[in-house]
């Protein structure tokens, strides 16, 4: 795919099994980057959990209109996540409608949509947050609470799965503290961002 510098750069990909601490980073670094950064809203046929908004936390749809803008080439990358039957996937247009605000894309996406990203954008930058120890994820997905013993195990047969991919990532970031953790992000992000200005 032929995109220009200006279209390649500023997009960050962060993808870690779950329990990983994604969502608490992500909100972090929305917060605290000195790089202005905007989550890209994703789609999914998975159904809202209670307190998500349609728009915000997801673009909630029938597994139809999915199939639609996937046949129409609407999304830059889209997969069946976890073996759950439901699909997730990220839109151009979402992509587009960031970087043409000049600021940084951040996607936080599964594994196999990660790395179909980093191949559509080459210049992405590309995280994968890791935990301490496997025992560590599985106290930390259990103490959600929010999910049910098969999704538990299921999510982590895929979190071993996807521990394997990690060395895909440009950057791997250990989430033993998350102060660090952020500022280690914030700073590459930073770096980046000053040799995109002296380009
Ligand atoms: P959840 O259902 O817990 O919100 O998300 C489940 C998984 O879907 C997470 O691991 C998340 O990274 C992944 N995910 C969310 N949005 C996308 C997306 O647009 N594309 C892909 N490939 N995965 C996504």
């Amino acid at each position: 795919m032929n995109q220009s510098p200006s279209e390649t750069c500023r997009v960050a990909v962060l993808s870690g099994p779950s329990g990983s601490g994604k969502t608490t980073i992500v909100e972090r670094l929305l917060g605290q980057s000195a790089v202005s950064i905007e989550m890209a809203v994703s789609a999914t046929t998975r159904p809202a959990r209670v307190g998500e908004v349609h728009g915000k936390h997801y673009y909630f749809l029938s597994s139809d209109d999915f199939d639609k803008q996937r046949q129409a080439g609407e999304f830059a990358e889209c997969a069946e996540v976890h073996r759950s039957g439901y699909w997730y996937g990220t839109l151009k247009s979402e992509v587009e409608r960031i970087q043409s605000s000049g600021r940084w894309v951040l996607l936080e996406i599964d594994v196999e949509g990660a790395l179909n990203v980093m191949q559509m954008y080459p210049d992405a930058l590309s995280f994968f947050l890791k935990t301490p120890s496997v025992n560590e994820y599985e106290n930390r997905l259990r103490s959600r609470g929010t999910e049910t013993e098969e999704v538990i195990q299921r999510r982590l047969r895929t979190a071993e799965e996807e521990l394997k991919s990690a060395s895909s990532y440009r950057y791997r970031i250990i989430n033993d503290d998350l102060d660090r953790a952020v500022q280690e992000i914030c700073d590459i992000l930073e770096e980046r961002e000053k040799e995109i200005h002296a380009r």
